[in-house]
């Protein structure tokens, strides 16, 4: 078999076979199959795709080549939550505890940040003394205590997406539907889960702009679930605007607790509850929506979400503690009217820029610095109204223009839809 004859036949659009799959992953991880092959390879699955039995077969290459984590000895229907990624996304935060105090186990595992989007391990580290590794016995007591733990990934699991996903990066192959749902789809089989809930972003903060692409993204992992025995659900929701207020780190876990009070944004508010009943509904409780109301008003996810941040060593007092960003202050809107659109992606980089996020892999991000988005889509703004507030180490006019090159006000606008559907 030849890497060459792999390539030509995916660039013609021919079905390959299982083994020829093997041959090509199984030789990139050993290091028989050069980057220049494997690029080349990827290249033409980007413009010409895989059929969908060739990409199980890459999927299950793709689990195989790492640790796989194995929860039998959890006890119930154990749930993953995964989100495509977007601006000011801190769901796992109030998702997870939430559906946890439904008595539904969630075992998760985060990434870090990607992009201009924030990641969850990330977050949680800025609760100090947050143990975000944990050994399988460690994970796996957790969950059985408290229903949810969320820990980074290990090195080990699916050790081929880091190798191709690095190579993707660098070879302008990582927006390919077929690649992306691979990607993510072995990482959540991997991580031994029984019920996958999707949270595919559609909007200018995601990966995907356009609902169609979301929906063809969204049914190609729905797919690749089931065919591997996994109950895979995906909803699929805005990102047309960062959720909720807060944007860096310390900010939106502390938007997050306020949320599980009872007083966080309304946008950012109701589709956690949309997620934890859709979660709740697919572990086969009955009336999902009434427990999970019942969960969140009389602060049983809230208690929930202390007692794990305890469990794993995370010190709320300490938090509660920590001082602000050296310098809050307010951009101001420069004309009066309604916000109509954000350049989404920007506000993520505007945070980016002031620390939050990491412009090396190696750098250390700035937990307290960050920016709170104060008006939304269809809200009425006076001229000298504050739009943003901005947590910052000094003040920033190149930040702020970037915030405000950002939002477009008009005469008029409506908030768009929080959801665009589901599908199972
Ligand atoms: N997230 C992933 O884990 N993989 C991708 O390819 C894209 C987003």
């Amino acid at each position: 078999m030849r890497a060459v004859d792999i390539i030509e036949k995916t660039r013609d659009q021919q079905e390959l076979t299982q083994e020829e799959i093997a041959f090509l992953t199984t030789g990139y991880l050993h290091g028989e199959v050069p980057d220049y092959q494997m690029s080349a390879w990827l290249m033409a699955v980007y413009f010409k795709g895989l059929s969908t039995t060739n990409l199980m077969h890459l999927v299950q290459q793709m689990v195989a080549s790492g640790d796989v984590l194995d929860l039998s000895s959890v006890h119930g229907v154990v749930v993953d939550k995964h989100s495509t990624g977007g601006v000011g996304d801190k769901t796992s935060l109030v998702v997870s505890p939430l559906v946890a105090s439904c008595g539904v186990t969630i075992a998760k595992m985060s990434g870090r940040g990607l992009g201009h989007t924030g990641g969850t391990i990330d977050k949680l580290e800025s609760i100090p003394g947050f143990q975000t590794e944990l050994t399988t016995a460690q994970f796996i007591a957790a969950l059985n205590h408290h229903h949810v733990a969320i820990v980074g990934q290990t090195k080990d699991l699916v050790a081929l997406d880091k190798m191709l996903y690095a190579l993707r990066d660098v070879t302008a192959t990582v927006p390919s539907i077929p690649l992306i749902a691979a990607s993510i789809m072995s990482k959540k089989i991997a991580s031994g889960a029984g019920t996958i809930l999707l949270d595919v972003k559609v909007g200018n903060g995601s990966f995907m702009e356009d609902l169609a692409q979301a929906q063809e993204l969204a049914t190609t992992m729905v797919q690749i679930g089931t065919a591997m025995g996994v109950e895979t659900i995906a909803e699929l929701t805005d990102m047309s605007q960062p959720l909720g207020q807060a944007v860096g780190n310390q900010l939106e876990v502390q938007e997050a607790m306020d949320t599980l009070q009872g007083v966080g944004p309304s946008d950012f508010t109701a589709l956690c509850l949309h997620l934890a009943t859709s979660i709740v509904a697919a572990a086969g409780i009955a009336q999902a929506k009434d427990v999970v109301l019942n969960a969140f008003h009389s602060n049983q996810a809230y208690e929930r979400f202390c007692e794990f941040i305890h469990y794993q060593g995370g010190d709320l007092a300490a938090f509660a503690a920590l001082p602000p960003a050296p310098v809050v202050y307010q951009v101001q809107a420069p004309v009066t009217g309604k916000v109509a659109r954000f350049q989404t992606k920007d506000i993520g980089r505007a945070a980016m820029l002031l620390g939050a996020g990491r412009p090396t892999k190696d750098a250390v991000i700035d937990m307290a610095v960050g920016i709170k988005v104060l008006k939304k889509i269809g809200d009425a703004v006076q001229a000298g109204d504050p739009l943003f507030e901005v947590h910052a180490n000094t003040a920033r006019p190149d930040v702020d223009a970037l915030l405000l090159a950002a939002v477009s006000i008009a005469n008029d606008a409506v908030a768009p839809p929080l959801f665009y559907g589901v599908v199972r």
